[in-house]
C-alpha cells in the first residue's frame, strides 16, 4: 500500500489500509504523499490517526495487537481481522487535557458473515408496548412468512426489549408474532437512555449465544418515535450498517443490480437475493424512494436497517396459542453507561393540547392562495363548535407564510397534527386543504367522522375520509359554518337519528 499513490484509493480504503501499516515512516511518506496530492481532510485524519497510535504503542512500551492475535510483532495479516470486534482508540484531542478522550469501539464489517433473523426493537413506555411495536412485529411476521415460502429457509423474527420488568412483555411479544423475544431488565433502564440501550442492543446483535449461532441479524426494524430514531441510527452504527430511517413500506425481494461498486463487475447486472425494500416518503412526501442497503464486494451491510413510521402497518391480532422462546439478556453495565444522572422527570409543557376535543378543523397548504384569509374561515369554524380548536398539517408550519398579525399565533408548530405533532381521535375532524401524506394520517384517522374538502378528487385523504367534499375551501368552510350557525347541521343529525 506504501508504494501506491493514495490519491488511486478512496478515503475509505486509505482508512482500510493503514490499519495494516505498522512503520511510523512509512505513515509519514503516505501522509506527505496525500498532503502533495488530493490533500483530504478526511483521509489525512485517517493516516494522521493511525500514526498517533503506532506512535503511542512505541511509546509506552505496549503492543495494541491484541494477545489473541498471536506474537505482538505486529505482523499485517495479525493486526486486523476482519469480522471480529476492534477497540480502536481515536485520538481526539482534548485542548484542554491534551489527552485522547474518546475510546470507540466498533465492529468492523465481515466477510462471508452469517446473518439470519428480521429483528424488531420493540419500544415500551409506562410498562406497555407502543402500537408502533406491535405494527412492526405484525409486518416482521407477514415479511418472514413469505421469506420462507419465497426461498425455503424458516428465519425467525426476534423482538428486541430493553427497560425493567420487561418479561411479561417480551411474552406478548410472541402473542404478536415473534418467535423469539430477548430483553435485557435492569431498574436503572426504566426509562430510555442513550449510552446503555445502545451498547445492549448492540451486544445482543453481535454475540453469538445458544439461541443465536450467526453473526449478526439479517434485517433489523426500529420504531421512528424520538427514542427510536436516536437508537436506530446508533445501533445501526455500532453494527456497521446503514439505516433507512422513517420508512412506511416493506418488502423482501431479489433484485438486479447494475452499479458496479456493487457488483464489482462494471457493465455486468448482478442479482443481490433476500433484500429488503425499505421504501420511505421523501420531499415533505411527494415521492417515494426505495433504499436497498447491498453488500459491497469487500464490505458486507448488515443489518439491513430501517426506522418505521407509527402506523404504517398492521399489528396482527393476538395468538395466545403461539409458541416462542423468551431469553433474558445479561451483560454487565459498566456505571460508567450512567454517568449522567436523571434526578427528576417532568412532561414539557405542550401549549395546545387538541386531544379531547370534539371537532378538530384542520387546515393544510390549500389555504395557499390567501393565507390569512384561509385562517380566518377556519377559525370562524371552530368558534362556530362548542368545542373546538384548529389543527394544522406539518405543510403549514413549514411553509414560511406571510399572514397578518391577528392569527399569526394561529401558525405554530403546537397546532401540528401527525407523526411529528399531536395524534387526535376526535368525534369529527374537518381537514380542508389537506393531501393526506402518510405522516398527517397518522396523527388524525383514527377519528371517528372524518370530513375532507379538497379541490383535487384524487387526493390521498379521500381514502380514508367518511365524507369528501370536492370544492374550495374558501367556499365550503364559510358555507359550513353558516350551516353550523344556522343549527342545519343539527336538523340533519336528528333527522339521522329518525
Ligand atoms: C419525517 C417527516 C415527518 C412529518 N411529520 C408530519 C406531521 O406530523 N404532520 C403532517 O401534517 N405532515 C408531516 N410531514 C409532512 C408530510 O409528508 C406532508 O408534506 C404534509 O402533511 C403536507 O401538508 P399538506 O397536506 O398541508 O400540503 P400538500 O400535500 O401540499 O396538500 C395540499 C392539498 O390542498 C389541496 N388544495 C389546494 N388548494 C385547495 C383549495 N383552495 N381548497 C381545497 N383544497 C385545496 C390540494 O389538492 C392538496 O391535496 C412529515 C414529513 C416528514 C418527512
Amino acid at each position: 500500500m506504501t508504494d501506491t499513490d493514495p490519491g488511486d484509493r478512496t478515503v475509505e480504503e486509505i482508512e482500510d489500509d493503514v490499519r495494516t501499516i505498522e512503520d511510523p515512516g512509512a505513515l509519514s511518506d503516505l501522509l506527505t504523499a496525500e498532503e502533495e496530492g488530493k490533500d483530504r481532510k478526511t483521509a489525512k485524519e485517517a493516516i494522521q490517526a493511525r500514526i498517533n497510535e503506532v506512535r503511542e504503542a512505541t511509546d509506552g512500551g505496549e503492543d495494541t495487537v491484541d494477545a489473541d492475535e498471536g506474537d505482538g510483532t505486529g505482523d499485517a495479516d495479525d493486526a486486523e481481522t476482519e469480522g471480529e470486534y476492534e477497540a480502536t482508540e481515536e485520538d481526539v484531542q482534548d485542548p484542554d487535557e491534551g489527552e485522547a478522550t474518546l475510546d470507540k469501539k466498533h465492529v468492523r464489517a465481515l466477510e462471508n458473515g452469517v446473518y439470519q433473523d428480521m429483528w424488531v426493537y420493540c419500544e415500551t413506555q409506562g410498562g406497555e408496548l407502543l402500537d408502533v411495536s406491535k405494527e412492526m412485529l405484525g409486518k416482521a411476521r407477514e415479511l418472514m412468512d413469505g421469506y420462507a415460502e419465497d426461498y425455503g429457509d424458516e428465519e425467525r423474527v426476534v423482538a428486541v426489549l430493553v427497560g425493567d420488568d420487561m418479561e411479561e412483555l417480551a411474552e406478548e411479544c410472541i402473542t404478536l408474532g415473534a418467535d423469539v423475544a430477548v430483553y435485557h431488565d435492569d431498574e436503572r433502564l426504566a426509562r430510555f437512555r442513550h449510552k446503555p440501550y445502545t451498547e445492549i442492543v448492540a451486544d445482543m446483535a453481535r454475540t453469538k449465544a445458544d439461541w443465536k449461532d450467526y453473526d449478526k441479524p439479517r434485517y433489523f426494524l426500529f420504531p421512528a418515535t424520538n427514542n427510536g430514531r436516536d437508537l436506530s441510527a446508533q445501533v445501526q452504527g455500532e453494527l456497521d450498517s446503514g439505516l433507512a430511517s422513517d420508512c412506511s413500506g416493506l418488502t423482501i425481494t431479489d433484485e438486479l443490480i447494475s452499479n458496479p461498486v456493487k457488483t464489482g463487475e462494471p457493465g455486468e447486472k448482478v442479482e443481490f437475493e433476500r433484500i429488503l425494500h425499505m421504501q420511505r416518503p421523501d420531499f415533505s412526501g411527494f415521492e417515494y424512494s426505495t433504499i436497498l442497503c447491498i453488500d459491497n464486494p469487500d464490505r458486507e451491510f448488515h443489518p439491513q436497517g430501517c426506522s418505521v413510521i407509527p402506523g404504517s402497518f398492521d399489528a396482527m391480532a393476538p395468538d395466545g396459542d403461539r409458541e416462542g422462546e423468551v431469553i433474558a439478556h445479561d451483560i454487565d453495565l459498566p456505571d460508567d453507561w450512567f454517568r449522567v444522572a436523571v434526578t427528576e422527570w417532568d412532561t414539557l409543557d405542550t401549549g395546545v393540547d387538541l386531544t379531547g376535543r370534539e371537532v378538530i378543523v384542520a387546515i393544510g397548504r390549500g389555504i395557499g392562495d390567501d393565507p390569512t384569509k384561509g385562517i380566518e374561515l377556519a377559525v370562524d369554524l371552530v368558534d362556530a363548535f362548542d368545542d373546538a380548536d384548529l389543527g394544522l398539517s406539518r405543510g403549514i408550519v413549514t411553509a414560511s407564510y406571510n399572514v397578518e398579525g391577528h392569527v399569526e399565533r394561529y401558525v405554530t408548530e403546537e397546532r401540528q397534527i401527525g407523526e411529528t405533532g399531536q395524534i387526535v381521535q376526535p368525534p369529527l375532524y374537518i381537514a380542508a386543504g389537506i393531501s393526506g401524506a402518510i405522516q398527517h394520517k397518522v396523527g388524525m384517522d383514527e377519528s371517528e367522522t372524518i370530513v375532507a374538502i379538497n379541490t383535487d378528487p384524487e387526493a390521498d385523504i379521500r381514502d380514508f375520509s367518511d365524507f369528501f367534499i370536492e370544492g374550495d375551501l374558501f367556499d365550503v368552510l364559510p358555507r359550513l359554518t353558516d350551516a353550523i350557525e344556522a343549527g342545519e347541521l343539527d336538523a340533519v343529525v336528528a333527522e339521522d337519528d329518525d
